[in-house]
């Protein structure tokens, strides 16, 4: 079978360990032929990111907090010198999100002005700040990809404050999906059903979730890592080239179901 993303770039916000989304999604576009260029918050995850990085060859290893402007600077000068032919860039891969731990635990009505800010300014205006960063790489078309959650739209007890975050996401993924699709450069999410991951178990009650969705999801099981990286590759490859400003829904199929 060919490999659906030979020749091309990618840029990928987001892995902390090997449990993190974007660590399956980095193992997959690693099998399917792109060119990586990873990204760790800080010298906390130096060691860990540095090594799963050099498992899966990756071009380039560097620090970026996407709430210091000078971060995506030093982002795009990465890119210019790593990326692919005269620097191109062909996927970026957003999979970040923080809020504090108390404000996914108590009542969302008790939500402080500085962590609803904080939870804003990390899960959704960097999309925007990174999308405009990288954008001017992306001289042959591109396509852009965030990891967004049901808590959106419905409400998910417990998820709050990153619940409105995530609304203001997938709201930022349809105005970049306006303002970049006539550089042929597409802007979507997936909305991934509940995966134990490290963000994931801040929120309270992330063990009862998982138990609930086999019992109501259409597919009777939780989603899988690997399932949404093939989601990512697909998006991320020719074959997404019609698709943009959606929310692609991997999670069994759970978000149908009403009572
Ligand atoms: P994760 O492994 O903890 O990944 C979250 C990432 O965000 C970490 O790499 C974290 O870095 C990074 N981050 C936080 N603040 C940052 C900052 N200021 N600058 C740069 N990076 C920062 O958890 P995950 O579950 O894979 O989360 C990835 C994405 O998937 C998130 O957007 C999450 O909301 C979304 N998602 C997750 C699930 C789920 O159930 N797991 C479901 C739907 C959507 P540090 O660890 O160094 O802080």
């Amino acid at each position: 079978m060919p490999e659906l993303l030979a020749g091309k770039t990618a840029l990928i916000l987001g892995v902390a360990n090997k449990w993190s989304l974007a660590y399956a999604i980095a193992q997959a576009f690693r099998r399917e032929g792109a060119k990586l260029l990873l990204t760790y918050q800080g010298e906390r995850q130096k060691e860990t990111v540095g090594e799963l990085g050099a498992e899966l060859g990756a071009a380039a290893i560097f620090e970026c907090d996407v709430t210091r402007d000078e971060d995506l600077v030093k982002l795009a000068d990465t890119v210019r010198q790593h990326g692919g032919p005269n620097g191109r860039l062909d996927t970026l891969v957003h999979s970040i999100a923080f809020a504090n731990r108390e404000d996914l635990s108590r009542p969302f009505v008790e939500t402080s002005r500085a962590g609803y800010l904080l939870a804003q300014d990390v899960s959704a205006y960097s999309l925007v700040s990174a999308a405009r960063t990288i954008a001017p790489f992306m001289t042959e078309g591109g396509s852009v990809i965030t990891l967004t959650y049901l808590g959106a739209t419905r409400v998910v007890t417990n998820y709050n404050v990153m619940g409105v975050a995530k609304a203001a996401l997938e709201a930022c993924v349809r105005y970049l999906s306006s303002d970049l699709g006539p550089s042929n450069i597409r802007v979507n999410a997936i909305s991934a059903g509940p995966v134990k991951t490290v963000s994931a178990r801040g929120v309270a009650g992330l063990t009862k979730m998982l138990e609930a969705m086999p019992l109501r999801a259409p597919l009777r099981r939780n989603c899988t890592p690997e399932e949404v990286a093939d989601t990512a590759v697909f998006l991320a490859s020719d074959l997404g080239r019609g698709v943009t400003g959606n929310v692609l829904f991997v999670d069994a199929g759970y978000q149908v179901m009403g009572f």
